[in-house]
C-alpha cells in the first residue's frame, strides 16, 4: 500500500507563485510567516506520513466501539492526538492572545490538506474543534473564552459542533432541541444526531456547540440560539466537575470515515436538562454558525483535495509497478508497467490536473481571506472578502464533488485490485464521498451560490470576478502553442461564466425553479473555470521561468504540460455546461411526479 508523502514542491509553488503568501506575511500580525513558512511545513508533512499515515488504514479496519454511552477510538488514535496536541498544531491559526500562534489561513490551507490526505478520520476531530474555537472566540463572553479557549487550543479538552437532528439536516430552521433558562444557564433537551467526535476516549472533557431554541423562540432560522454544552462541567478552580447530562445513545455504521466515531447525543434525558452556556445574544445562533460555516466549509473542500492527492499517490505508484499488456507503440512482446499505456496515463494526468487546479483555487481562496482580514486597506479588505465569499461554496462543492470523481478514477487505474479492500484504494473511494454531503450538501452549497453570492448583489461579484479572469486571458500572449491553447479555452469559460450568471438572474424574475435547476452546474463551471485561471496563471508563469533558464526547468515544463492538459479536457467542458444551464434547465422540472413516464399501475402490467 502506497503511502502519504506531502507534495511540498507543488505546495510551495502554489503559496509562493500563485497564492503569494510572501506578500501576505508583509500583513500586519502575520509578519512570522516567511520565518516559520518552511519548518511548518516540513515539520506538518513528517507528522502527516510518520504518525498519521500509519494508522490510516487501521484505523478504517478497526472502526470505534460503543459500549454503555462510552466510545473507543482506534488503537494509537489517543497517542497521536496528544502528540497532535502537544506539537502546538491546534493552535496555528488561533490568534496569539489566545494562546495561538496567529499565522494566516493560507498556511493552515497546507497543513490541513496533509492532515487530510494522511489520515481523515483523525483530520475531522481538529477541523472541528476549530470551529467551535472560532465561535467562542467570535461572540462568547469573557468568562466563556477564559474557561474553554486555553484548553481547547492546548488540545486538553476537543469541541463538537452539533446542528444536525432527525428532521432537521440541511434545513437548520427545523431544529428543535430546547433550552430553558435556569439562572444564569440554561437547560438543555433533545437529541442531536451525526455528531462527528460526540463522544470519543481522546480528552477527558468534550465541549459541545449546540443549536437551540428558548421557549418563546420565534420560529424558523430567526430562533435559534447557541450554547457551549460541556460533557463535564467546569468548576470555579477550572477543574472538572460533574458529569453533564448529555450521552452517546451510538455512533453510526458508515461507508467510510469509520476512525472517527459519529454520535446520537442525548441532552437531557437523566435529569431533566443538561447545563448549557448562551453563546453571544439569544436568536442569533445561526448567524454565528454562519460565519464559522465560512471557515469550516473551506476545510471541507481541503479535505477533498487531500484525499484526492492520496488517492492520485498511491494509483501512480499502483501504474508503475503493474505489469499488464505490452507496450502499443513499442512493438515489443513483453507486457510492461501499466503506466505506459495511454489510457492509464490519461487517468493519472487527469487526477494531477484536476487536483493542482482545485489546489490553487483553494489556497488563493485562503490568501483572500487572510487579505480581507489584514489587509491595511479597506477597499482591499472589501474587495478580498467578497471573492472569498463568493468562492467557498465553489471551493466545498466543486473540489469535493471532484475528488468524489477522482477516487473513482484511482479505483480505476488499479483494475480489480482497486475493488479489493486489502490495496487500500478502495478507502479513499469511501472515506471522500462524505465530503460533498457534510457541511452543507453540493445542492445547498450550490444554492448558496446562485441565491446568497449571485442573485443578491444583482450579479456584481460574479461580474467583478469574471472581468478579472478575463483581463488575466489578455496576457496570455506569445507564441508557445500551449499558451494559445490555454487562452482560447479560458477566454470560452469566461464567456460561458457571462453567459450563465445573465441567464440565471434573467429566470429568477421570471421562474425560480428554472433558475435554480442548474445551480450545480453552474457551481461546477464557477469551479473548472477559476481552477483553470489559476492553471493558465501557473502556464504563464513557468513559461517565463523555462525562458530564463530557470534550473528546475523541468518541474515548470512539468506545470505548463498539465495545465494544456487541464485546458483540453476540463476547461473545455464550459461550452458543454453551458449549453446544460442555459438550454437544459426546463427539462429539469419535467421529472414527473411518479418518476417514471409510465404510472406505477401501468408499470406494474408491464
Ligand atoms: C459522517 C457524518 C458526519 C457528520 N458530522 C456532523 C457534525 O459533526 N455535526 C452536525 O451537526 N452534523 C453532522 N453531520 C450531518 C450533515 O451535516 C448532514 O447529513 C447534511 O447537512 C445533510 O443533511 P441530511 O442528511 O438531513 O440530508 P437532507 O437535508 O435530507 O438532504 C437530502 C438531499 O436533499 C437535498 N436538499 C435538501 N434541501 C435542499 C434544498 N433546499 N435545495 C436543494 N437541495 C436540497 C440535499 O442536497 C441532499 O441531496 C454529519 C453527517 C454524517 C453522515
Amino acid at each position: 500500500m502506497a503511502m502519504y508523502r506531502a507534495p511540498l514542491r507543488d505546495m510551495s509553488f502554489v503559496l509562493r507563485e500563485l497564492a503569494g503568501i510572501d506578500d501576505i506575511a508583509k500583513l500586519p500580525g502575520f509578519e512570522e510567516t516567511v520565518e516559520v513558512l518552511d519548518s511548518v511545513l516540513a515539520e506538518a508533512a513528517a507528522f502527516a506520513a510518520h504518525v498519521l499515515d500509519p494508522l490510516n488504514a487501521a484505523g478504517d479496519r478497526a472502526g470505534c466501539t460503543w459500549k454503555d454511552g462510552e466510545v473507543s477510538t482506534p488503537a494509537g488514535f489517543k497517542d497521536a492526538y496528544r502528540q497532535f496536541a502537544q506539537a502546538g498544531w491546534i493552535g496555528l491559526p488561533v490568534a496569539t492572545e489566545h494562546g495561538g500562534q496567529g499565522l494566516p489561513q493560507l498556511l493552515l490551507g497546507a497543513v490541513l490538506e496533509m492532515w487530510n490526505a494522511a489520515n481523515v478520520g483523525f483530520a475531522n476531530g481538529p477541523l472541528l474543534n476549530q470551529g467551535a474555537i472560532e465561535a467562542i472566540e467570535l461572540v462568547a463572553s469573557d468568562a466563556l473564552k477564559k474557561t474553554y479557549i486555553p484548553r481547547l487550543v492546548s488540545g486538553e479538552w476537543l469541541g463538537t459542533m452539533c446542528l444536525t437532528e432527525p428532521q432537521a439536516g440541511s434545513d437548520l430552521a427545523a431544529v428543535r432541541t430546547k433550552a430553558v433558562p435556569d439562572g444564569d444557564r440554561y437547560r438543555v433537551s433533545g437529541q442531536k444526531i451525526f455528531i462527528t467526535f460526540g463522544e470519543h476516549d481522546l480528552t477527558p472533557n468534550i465541549v459541545h456547540l449546540v443549536l437551540a431554541r428558548l421557549p418563546d423562540a420565534p420560529e424558523g432560522t430567526k430562533g435559534i440560539s447557541l450554547f457551549i454544552v460541556p460533557k463535564v462541567l467546569v468548576q470555579a478552580d477550572g477543574t472538572l466537575g460533574e458529569r453533564n447530562d448529555v450521552y452517546c445513545a451510538g455512533i453510526e455504521h458508515k461507508l467510510g470515515i469509520n476512525a472517527n466515531p459519529t454520535c446520537t447525543l442525548n441532552y437531557g434525558e437523566k435529569s431533566g436538562g443538561a447545563v448549557g452556556y448562551l453563546v453571544g445574544e439569544v436568536n442569533r445562533g445561526l448567524e454565528y454558525m454562519f460565519i464559522m460555516m465560512n471557515a469550516a466549509r473551506f476545510s471541507v473542500g481541503i479535505q477533498g483535495l487531500g484525499i484526492a492527492d492520496r488517492a492520485y499517490q498511491s494509483a501512480l505508484s499502483y501504474a508503475k509497478e503493474r505489469i499488464q499488456s505490452r507496450d502499443i507503440a513499442a512493438g515489443a512482446p513483453q507486457p510492461v508497467a501499466i503506466f505506459r499505456h495511454p489510457d492509464v496515463r490519461r487517468m493519472l494526468m487527469s487526477m494531477k490536473a484536476q487536483i493542482e487546479a482545485m489546489r490553487a483555487l483553494a489556497y488563493v481562496t485562503a490568501a483572500s481571506l487572510d487579505r480581507a482580514q489584514k489587509s491595511p486597506d479597506a477597499a482591499v479588505r472589501g474587495e478580498r472578502a467578497a471573492f472569498a465569499e463568493f468562492m467557498i461554496p465553489v471551493v466545498k462543492g466543486w473540489c469535493t464533488e471532484t475528488a468524489t470523481e477522482l477516487c473513482s478514477t484511482a479505483v480505476q487505474v488499479f483494475g480489480g485490485m482497486g475493488y479489493i479492500e486489502e490495496t487500500g484504494i478502495a478507502q479513499q473511494y469511501r472515506d471522500v464521498k462524505i465530503a460533498s454531503i457534510y457541511e452543507g450538501t453540493t445542492g445547498i452549497q450550490a444554492a448558496d451560490l446562485v441565491g446568497r453570492k449571485l442573485l443578491r448583489d444583482r450579479g456584481a461579484s460574479a461580474a467583478k470576478i469574471g472581468a478579472d479572469i478575463a483581463a488575466f486571458a489578455r496576457t496570455l500572449d506569445g507564441e508557445d502553442a500551449d499558451i494559445v491553447a490555454i487562452k482560447i479555452e479560458l477566454e470560452r469559460g469566461v464567456e460561458a461564466l457571462g453567459a450563465t450568471s445573465s441567464w440565471i438572474q434573467a429566470s429568477a424574475t421570471r421562474d425560480l425553479n428554472a433558475a435554480f435547476a442548474c445551480s450545480v452546474p453552474y457551481l461546477k463551471l464557477w469551479g473548472i473555470v477559476a481552477g483553470g485561471w489559476q492553471m493558465a496563471r501557473a502556464a504563464q508563469i513557468s513559461v517565463a521561468r523555462i525562458a530564463a533558464g530557470d534550473p528546475e526547468a523541468a518541474f515548470y515544463r512539468a506545470k505548463l504540460a498539465t495545465a494544456r492538459f487541464y485546458a483540453d479536457h476540463v476547461l473545455s467542458q464550459s461550452s458543454w455546461l453551458q449549453h446544460q444551464i442555459v438550454n437544459g434547465s426546463a427539462a429539469v422540472m419535467r421529472l414527473t411526479d411518479d418518476g417514471y413516464d409510465l404510472d406505477r399501475r401501468t408499470l406494474a402490467r408491464v
